[in-house]
C-alpha cells in the first residue's frame, strides 16, 4: 500500500451503459496502471465496478479517460462516483476481479460487430495459428446480442458454450494483457466450430467448403449461408441468370435486392457515397446503406430493378472475407425466408430452402440464439435515416427517465418490433417482419422472453396498437393479469421521434404523421394527420381529408383503385385517357362507380402514402405492387429526374382540413397537357412539404409549440425529409425527424413503450 503521503482519497465508481463483453475491465486496468492508481475493476450483469485510490487529481484524471478514451464498441452511459474506505485497497496495484452476481437493472447487451482489422490480419498471416479461421474473434469484434444466452455476458451463457478452450485459447483468455483476454467467443481451428458443406442430398465431404461455395456461385447457384443473425441466400451479382434464379424461388419480383462487397473501394465503384454514408457502411455495426448507384457497374440490372439506388454492405464475417479472398464476386445477399416469415436461424429449419431455394448450404456448428436480420440506413442531408434496425444495433437502448412502470410494447402488424422497458431504459428489439404467420408470432414471442430474462424485467403493462385485429394485439389481449395501454398508432409514430430525441414526456409538439395506414380513434384508416400534444395525450388539429376507399386497406396493392377513389372524391371524372382508369376495365370501373356512389364496403382514409401511391398510378408509374410502399417509393425516384424545379401545386387549407382536390386537379391537367411526369412528381413534393410548413406555422402562430416531430412510413422518403426539415427551419421552427428507429412501424414499439411506460396508473389523479 502507498504511503499516506501520496493517497489522498480512494473511490468506487461504477459505470453503467455498453460496458460488457467489449474490452472494458482490460482497459480499466491498462489506465489505472498508466495513471499509477491501486484498486480493482469488477463486473456484475449491472454495471462495471471500479475501486481506485490515488491522488484525486490523478483520479479526476481517470474518470475523465473513462469515457473519451474508452474501447471502440462501449458507450458509457452513466458514471456514478461515490468515497470509499481506503482500508479495502489490499496489494498495492490493480487488478481485475470476478464476476459477481448483481440484483437490479442489467447491463446493456452489446449488438453484434464485423469482425475487426487486426483479427482480419491474423486471419490472412500463413504464420498465425487462426490462419484461415473462420470463426476469429476478439474483444473488439464478433458475435454478441446473436448468441447470448444470458448475463452476466461470460461464455456459459453464450452459445459458445458447447466448445471448451483448448489450452492456448485458455491461456490467451485469462491473460489481461491480451487482446482476447475474455473475449467469450474466442476459438481457433483446435478447439472451435468447423464449417460445413451440403448438397441436396445432405452433408457433402470437402477439405475445402469455402473453394466448394465460390464454385457453386460462379456457375449461378443460389447458396445458403450462416450468419450472424441468421442465413443468407446468395448468388453471384454479376450473373442474371442467378439473381433471376434467385428472385423466382424467393417469390420476389420487384423489391430492390443488397449488394455485399469486400471492401470499401469495391462499395465506391458500384454507388456515389458521401462521407457519412461511408462512415456508416464501413461502421462495426455494417448496415445496407441505400445509396445511388453508379452507371454501367458489373452489377445486373436484375439486382434493383425501377430503382436509381443500390444498397451495399461490405462483409463483416470471417466467412464473407474468406469468400471473398477466394475470388468471390460481388454478391446478392438476401435474408433466407419464406415471404413475410422470420430470417430462419436454426440448421434445421433451413433444411426447407435447400432445393427448392438454395442449391447448396455453407453453415457451422455455431448456434444462433436470437435472430437478427441485416439492418438497413438512408443517409439525408449527411443524417442518418433509419430504414430496418437489427444486427449491429439491436438490442438499442433508449433512456426514458426514471421510475417509469414496466412495459412491454408489442409494436405494429408490419415491420414488427417489440420494445422492453425497466424503470429507467427501454430496448428496441431487432426486426422480427411481417406478423400473420405463426413463425413469425412465435419469433415475436421468443425474442420477448430472451429480452426479459437477459434485463431481468417483469412487465407490469402492455402497450399496444388501438387496432382490434392486429395479431400481437390479439396475442397481448389474452395475456392475463397485466395492465393493457391501448396506443393510437400516429401517436405511437410521433411519440417515437419524442422517445428517441429524449425529449420529456410532457413536451408540447407538433406532431406530422404521415403514414401508409393506421387505426384511427374513430374507427376509420388514419396516416395523415397533425397532432398538437405530448405523450399523454394529443388533438388532431389537421390532416387530408378522407377519401372513401372501396375495401379499405385491401386497396393498398393496387395503387389503381386508390386513383379511382381520390379522382371520385375530388370531383374528376374517370376519362379513359387518365392510366388508372385505362387500366381498371370497364367491368371493375362499373362495380367501384357503384361501391363509391353507395358508399358500401368503402372506408375514410386520410392516407398520406396512399395518396402518393394514387398520383403514382396517375403518371402511370405503377398500379399494383408487390412490396411495401412500391409505388411511393418510384414516385420520389421519379422527382428526383426533374431537372426544372417542379409544377407548383398547392394543397386546399380548410381549418383542419388539407385537400388533396386542387393538388390532384391541377395535376390531371398538367398530364392533359403533356407536361413531364418528373416535373409533376417533383411538384406533388413540394405541395406536401408546402402544406406541412404552413400548417405548422399556423399553429406556431397561434401560440403552438415550436418543436415539429416527422414519423410515419412517408418519411422513408429521403426527398420529403429533406425538404420538409428545410422549410421548417425556415419557417423558424425546429423539426426533429428519426435518426435511431425507422419512421416506418419498425419505429411503433418504442413510441408506444414511451407513452403506456410514462402513463400514471389507472385511477390516480394526473
Ligand atoms: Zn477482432
Ligand atoms: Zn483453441
Ligand atoms: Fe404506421
Amino acid at each position: 500500500m502507498n504511503g499516506p503521503s501520496t493517497v489522498e482519497t480512494a473511490e468506487r465508481i461504477e459505470v453503467t451503459g455498453l460496458v460488457q463483453g467489449v474490452g472494458f475491465r482490460p482497459f480499466v486496468h491498462r489506465l489505472a496502471d498508466e495513471l499509477d492508481l491501486d484498486g480493482c475493476v469488477g463486473n456484475d450483469s449491472a454495471k462495471v465496478f471500479i475501486e481506485v485510490a490515488g491522488p484525486s487529481r490523478r483520479i479526476d484524471e481517470f474518470v475523465a479517460r473513462l469515457e473519451r478514451d474508452a474501447p471502440p464498441l462501449a458507450r458509457v452511459d452513466r458514471v456514478v462516483r461515490g468515497r470509499t474506505e481506503l482500508t479495502g485497497f489490499g496489494a498495492p496495484g490493480f487488478r481485475i476481479v470476478e464476476s459477481a452476481e448483481a440484483d437490479g437493472l442489467r447491463t446493456f447487451v452489446a449488438p453484434d460487430t464485423a469482425v475487426c482489422t487486426d483479427c482480419l490480419a491474423e486471419m490472412r498471416d500463413p504464420g498465425d495459428r487462426r490462419f484461415g479461421h473462420p470463426f476469429i474473434t476478439c474483444t473488439n469484434c464478433g458475435p454478441r446480442f446473436t448468441i447470448i444466452t444470458d448475463l452476466p455476458y461470460d461464455r456459459p451463457n453464450t452459445t459458445m458454450a458447447a466448445f471448451a478452450m483448448c489450452s492456448r485459447c485458455q491461456a490467451e483468455y485469462t491473460d489481461p494483457s491480451n487482446r482476447r483476454y475474455h473475449a467469450q467467443p474466442i476459438a481457433c481451428p483446435e478447439c472451435g466450430p468447423t464449417l460445413r458443406w451440403l448438397g441436396p442430398a445432405g452433408p457433402v465431404e470437402t477439405t475445402d467448403p469455402v473453394a466448394e461455395a465460390i464454385l457453386s456461385l460462379r456457375r449461378g447457384g443460389v447458396v445458403a449461408i450462416k450468419g450472424l443473425g441468421g442465413f443468407h441466400l446468395v448468388c453471384d451479382a454479376t450473373n442474371p441468370a442467378a439473381v433471376a434464379r434467385l428472385r423466382a424461388r424467393k417469390l420476389r419480383p420487384d423489391k430492390p435486392f443488397a449488394v455485399m462487397v469486400a471492401r470499401v473501394a469495391a462499395a465506391r465503384a458500384l454507388a456515389h457515397l458521401d462521407d457519412t454514408e461511408l462512415a456508416e457502411l464501413d461502421s462495426p455495426a455494417r448496415p445496407i446503406v441505400l445509396a445511388r448507384a453508379r452507371p454501367a457497374t458489373p452489377i445486373v440490372p436484375e439486382v434493383a430493378p425501377a430503382s436509381p439506388l443500390l444498397g451495399v454492405m461490405l462483409a463483416y464475417t470471417p466467412i464473407h472475407h474468406l469468400l471473398f479472398d477466394a475470388g468471390s464476386p460481388p454478391l446478392v445477399v438476401t435474408s433466407a425466408n419464406i415471404a413475410g416469415e422470420p430470417i430462419i436461424h436454426r440448421d434445421e429449419e433451413v433444411g426447407r430452402l435447400l432445393g427448392p431455394v438454395a442449391d447448396h448450404l455453407l453453415t457451422h456448428d455455431r448456434a444462433i440464439h436470437a435472430p437478427c436480420d441485416d439492418s438497413v440506413v438512408r443517409v439525408v442531408d449527411g443524417e442518418l435515416l433509419p430504414v430496418r434496425r437489427a444486427r449491429g444495433y439491436a438490442p438499442i437502448p433508449v433512456r426514458l427517465g426514471e421510475g417509469v412502470v414496466p412495459t412491454l410494447a408489442t409494436g405494429g402488424e408490419l415491420k414488427n418490433t417489440f420494445c422492453v422497458t425497466s424503470t429507467t431504459h427501454a430496448w428496441v428489439g431487432p426486426h422480427i417482419g411481417d406478423m400473420g404467420t405463426l413463425a413469425t408470432l412465435d419469433a415475436f414471442e421468443r425474442g420477448v422472453r430472451q429480452f426479459e430474462l437477459m434485463y431481468e424485467l417483469a412487465p407490469e403493462r402492455l402497450a399496444v396498437d388501438a387496432h382490434p385485429a392486429y395479431t400481437v394485439g390479439r396475442w397481448a389481449r389474452r395475456i392475463p393479469h397485466v395492465e393493457i395501454v391501448e396506443v393510437q398508432h400516429h401517436h405511437a409514430h410521433v411519440a417515437a421521434v419524442m422517445a428517441e430525441h429524449e425529449l420529456h414526456p410532457g413536451t408540447r409538439v407538433v406532431g406530422v404523421a404521415f403514414d401508409g395506414t393506421g387505426y384511427g380513434s374513430d374507427g376509420t384508416v388514419w396516416g395523415g394527420e397533425v397532432f398538437v400534444g405530448d405523450a399523454t395525450g394529443f388533438d388532431r388539429v389537421a390532416g387530408l381529408a378522407p377519401v372513401a376507399l372501396p375495401g379499405g386497406d385491401a386497396a393498398i396493392e393496387n395503387p389503381y383503385r386508390v386513383a379511382l377513389a381520390l379522382l371520385h372524391s375530388t370531383g374528376v371524372e374517370w376519362g379513359e385517357d387518365l392510366a388508372p382508369v385505362a387500366h381498371a376495365g370497364r367491368r371493375e370501373r362499373a362495380l367501384l362507380a357503384r361501391q363509391l356512389d353507395g358508399g358500401f364496403g368503402c372506408v375514410p382514409t386520410s392516407s398520406m402514402g396512399r395518396l402518393f401511391d394514387a398520383v403514382a398510378s396517375l403518371l402511370d408509374l405503377r398500379h399494383t405492387i408487390t412490396y411495401e410502399a412500391q409505388a411511393a417509393i418510384e414516385l420520389e425516384h421519379l422527382a428526383r429526374e426533374d431537372g426544372t424545379g417542379g409544377r407548383g401545386y398547392r394543397f386546399g387549407l380548410r381549418g383542419p382540413v388539407i385537400d388533396p382536390g386542387p393538388v390532384v386537379r391541377a395535376v390531371v391537367a398538367d398530364l392533359r397537357a403533356g407536361v413531364s411526369r418528373p416535373a409533376i412528381a417533383r411538384g406533388f413534393h413540394r405541395a406536401v412539404v408546402d402544406a406541412t410548413v404552413q400548417v405548422a406555422s399556423g399553429l406556431r402562430a397561434d401560440g403552438g409549440p415550436s418543436t415539429v416531430v416527422c414519423s410515419g412510413g412517408v418519411f422513408q422518403n429521403a426527398l420529403l425529409v429533406s425538404e420538409t426539415r428545410a422549410g421548417l427551419r425556415a419557417a423558424g421552427l425546429r423539426p426533429l425527424m428519426h435518426h435511431l428507429v425507422p419512421p416506418n412501424d419498425g419505429g411503433l414499439a418504442l413510441g408506444q413503450a414511451f407513452i403506456a411506460s410514462h402513463r400514471p396508473p389507472p385511477g390516480s389523479e394526473s
